[in-house]
């Protein structure tokens, strides 16, 4: 019977450099393999040059890199690149690339499907199908920074975690992908660049804030009305506001990072004074800055965008506040690259 072979990207810098000793050969070559997967990104072992054929060869007999395949690659109008990224298994996410005059960010995945149940979003429908790897979700900032350097004449810029899945669901694995992402031994990006995007689940965020993390945090809120939101946000039902100010107020407390909260407006939704009040009140417990996303459709119209007379009225109030609010637009949306629209509709 023969053995599955494990995926040698599972395997730390300590664990490379053993493999070696215990197979006659020097530590160091654990470097040499690990600076090849990590910070060169090798496909294969023939990739790796520096190493002897023989060597290369007990590693193809011992291990196999699962790396991800982008199977398919759309253009949008406005520059917006979406990969559909086929998994070892078959499965497959999506990540974006969006490029800006002065940034190229990288939209990318953290599962496949998403275990939570937001409403008004097109991943949630594809219930959840199995976390993604710190692996697969590196090779997805590596793929995208490719792109942006050929299409765009510049590498990477920022990264957000909002494509595909809840990233605090999966979260040791998203740690793990930001350590390689972030570490000089991977691609070195500041954590600056790096903001991940929860639904909001209170204990992960007093963790992240615990575990002394130093990238960005968004906050998908859409309602600071606890009725409203476990509408539109049914897993949220578990999670009261109350919760999530509180584990905001850690985070902060501990990085004295501001918080973004990103917040759609929708028509009977939320487009009336109470919401806006009730906003603008969640928005003095800590530093934050709103960024108010457009809506994207995903179906039948349970959902509109409200109207603009709306939106400028909650703009009015959060800068009558003191509170930095941004309309953000959508990008991608004739490839259904936008925020909510990711699907495998193409899949
Ligand atoms: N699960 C994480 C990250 C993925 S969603 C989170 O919820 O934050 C990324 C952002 O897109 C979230 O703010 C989400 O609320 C928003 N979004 C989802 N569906 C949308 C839609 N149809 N139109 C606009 N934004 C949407």
């Amino acid at each position: 019977m023969q053995m599955e072979k494990k995926d040698i990207r599972a395997l730390s810098k300590e664990q490379l450099r053993d493999f070696f000793v215990a197979n006659g050969e020097k530590a160091f070559r654990g470097n040499q393999v690990y600076e090849w997967l990590w910070s060169k990104s090798a496909h294969t072992f023939a990739d790796m040059t520096n190493l002897a054929k023989p060597t290369r060869e007990m590693l193809e007999n011992n291990f196999v890199i699962n790396h991800i395949k982008v199977d398919q690659m759309q253009k949008s109008e406005d520059g917006t690149v979406k990969n559909a990224v086929r998994l070892h298994d078959g499965l497959v996410v999506e990540s974006v690339l969006i490029p800006t005059e002065t940034r190229t960010t990288a939209c990318v995945s953290s599962q496949v499907g998403c275990s939570l149940d937001c409403n008004f979003c097109a991943t949630a429908r594809l219930k959840r199908m199995r976390n993604l790897g710190p692996d697969e979700i590196f090779d997805q900032v590596v793929a995208i920074d490719n792109e942006s350097k050929l299409y765009h004449n510049r590498p990477l810029s920022n990264i957000v975690f909002m494509g595909m899945g809840e990233p605090l669901m999966n979260y040791n694995n998203v740690l793990k992908a930001i350590e390689k992402i972030t570490s000089p031994e991977g691609l070195g990006m500041s954590p600056k660049r790096i903001t991940l995007s929860t639904s909001g689940i209170p204990k992960m965020i007093k963790k992240l804030a615990d575990d002394e993390v130093k990238f960005k945090l968004a906050v998908s809120l859409h309602s600071a009305i606890d009725e409203i939101r476990s509408k539109i946000m049914p897993f949220s039902e578990n999670f009261p506001l109350k919760d999530l100010r509180e584990a905001l107020q850690y985070w902060y407390s501990k990085t004295k990072s501001r918080v973004t909260y990103e917040y759609v407006v929708w028509r009977d939704i939320n487009d009336n004074k109470a919401s806006i009040d009730a906003l603008v009140k969640f928005c003095k417990y800590v530093p934050c800055k709103v960024n108010l996303i457009e809506y994207n459709p995903i179906d039948d119209g349970e959902f509109q965008q409200a109207s603009e007379a709306s939106i400028n009225a909650y703009i009015q109030a959060l800068e009558a506040n003191d509170i930095v609010v941004k309309v953000r637009r959508s990008r991608g949306k004739d490839i259904d690259a936008a925020c909510g629209q990711l699907a495998n509709k193409e899949g």
